[in-house]
């Protein structure tokens, strides 16, 4: 039989996806694009914006068109938040919640289409759970992305994830060594540690993320270790000092801000004040001058007057970062923010969001042209565009160098040359690490989503 797949939202997600296809795989599935006719469609979905539960709907409907016959399941966050609202679809045979997704098989043994739809959500209270996942070549070549921690105990008034997670958990450090070992066996060179808390890692365990960063260091061949995210009152001082002194771990931070005012970041119930942001920025930025430092920010947050928002602008136009990520506010169901006074039009969101991204494009252009002239360690990637390679510098600048088939899956150090707008040129002046084949466990098919 063949099966599809697609992904929407973050990277745990598509984490999460490449175990669903290993399971398949291993009980003899072929695994084909999902644009291709299949006999099962598994739509892993997100439902962080409204936008994401509107793809999900349109993604299941093109999957009914490709494959009419096909068993349609669902699941992921919107399947756990709106199971009814996904059952209604037209095609959609089983919808499966945070704590069945990983049992696709006991739900569905011999994927014949069903007459009607079955949902199987357990309560989020009771999901305890972890799923453990890795990502060995679903999108990124090189890249492999280590499912280390799961949901969260933060409750920000906006976020629907621990609605849709639940609560923290971690994995345990012993069965992250052993899954980053087997990257290792597989040829990754870079290991990205993924979470919805990354930084919350091991609360529950009696441990913590700098322990885990202590023995991961440890894994023979591992070349580089990135944290894909961490909350800001979450990276103290022995855990940036550890992190900066590390040969392995990528000067590389993507730092969650979401506001630049106390007032917001109180009604958001975020954990920090402007004043704390800034000083961790600063103690980065004066510890490793070069480090790639990535915010993310809402915008359009309920009560976010004119006057907020410009206070907001100037805080993140005068800190010393790399780039934004800018999410427009959407209002979710069953989070406080939705009863919140001060509700911003729409037209208002978008333009501020306007803003904010063209100050974000100024802030990359600025720092990618401040590396100029700089020799720093670049894992080459796989894909080739204008017979040029890719890839990512250890402080995320994006660079580009001529096409060789030998450079892929290499560690090189460059001289970073000029900023096209998009990437920096790259000189290699001498090879670090040299090319390892990957063992790809599962096709390159899947279908991402954004
Ligand atoms: S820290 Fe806040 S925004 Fe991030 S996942 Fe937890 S609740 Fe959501």
């Amino acid at each position: 039989m063949k099966v599809s797949f697609y992904t929407l939202g973050c990277k745990l997600n598509y984490a999460e996806t490449a175990t669903l296809e290993r399971q398949f795989k291993d009980r003899g599935f072929d695994i084909v694009p999902f644009s291709d006719q299949s006999d099962v469609c598994v739509i892993n979905t997100c439902s962080v914006t409204e936008r994401a539960d509107r793809e999900a709907r349109q993604i299941v409907r093109r999957a009914m068109r490709t494959s009419p016959n096909a068993f349609v399941a669902v699941v992921g966050c919107y399947a756990q938040l709106e199971p009814e609202e996904i059952s209604s679809i037209d095609g959609v045979d089983v919808v499966l919640g945070a704590s069945e997704k990983f049992r696709l098989f006991d739900y569905a043994a011999n994927f014949k289409k069903l007459s009607s739809p079955r949902i199987h959500v357990s309560s989020i209270d009771t999901v305890s759970d972890f799923g453990p996942a890795y990502s060995g070549g679903v999108d990124d070549r090189t890249r492999a992305f280590l499912k280390v921690q799961d949901g969260c105990d933060f409750n920000c008034s906006f976020c629907t994830i621990p609605l849709a997670r639940g609560e923290s958990r971690s994995q345990s450090i012993e069965a992250c060594v052993s899954q980053t070992e087997q990257l290792v066996r597989m040829g990754y060179k870079e290991i990205i540690l993924t979470g919805v808390n990354v930084g919350d890692y091991g609360k529950k365990n009696d441990t913590s993320l700098l322990n885990l960063l202590r023995s991961l260091e440890e894994v023979d061949g591992v070349q580089r270790i990135r944290i894909s995210s961490i909350e800001p009152n979450l990276l103290n001082d022995e855990l940036l000092d550890f992190w900066l002194s590390s040969e392995k771990i990528c000067d590389h931070f993507h730092i969650p801000l979401q506001n630049g005012t106390d007032e917001i970041l109180k009604k958001m119930r975020r954990r920090y004040t402007s004043s704390d942001y800034k000083k961790l920025i600063y103690s980065i930025r004066e510890k490793s001058p070069d480090a790639g430092i990535g915010v993310d920010v809402i915008v359009g947050f309920p009560g976010e007057t004119e006057e907020l928002f410009e206070q907001n602008f100037n805080f993140i136009h005068e800190l010393p970062v790399s780039y934004l990520h800018v999410f427009t506010y959407s209002e979710r169901p069953n989070t406080p923010s939705i009863d919140f006074p001060g509700r911003v039009e729409p037209r208002i969101r978008y333009s501020h969001s306007d803003r904010l991204r063209i100050l974000g494009q100024m802030k990359k252009s600025a720092f990618y042209q401040s590396q100029r002239g700089q020799v720093r360690k670049m894992l080459v990637e796989g894909s080739i565009e204008n017979n040029k390679l890719s890839g990512y510098t250890d402080t995320y600048v994006r660079i580009e160098v001529p096409y060789h088939p030998s450079l892929e899956n290499s560690i090189v150090n460059i001289r970073i040359g000029d900023f096209n707008g998009e990437t920096c040129e790259g000189e290699i002046v001498s090879v670090e690490s040299p090319a390892t084949p990957i063992s790809i466990e599962i096709p390159l098919v899947s279908t991402i989503g954004r």
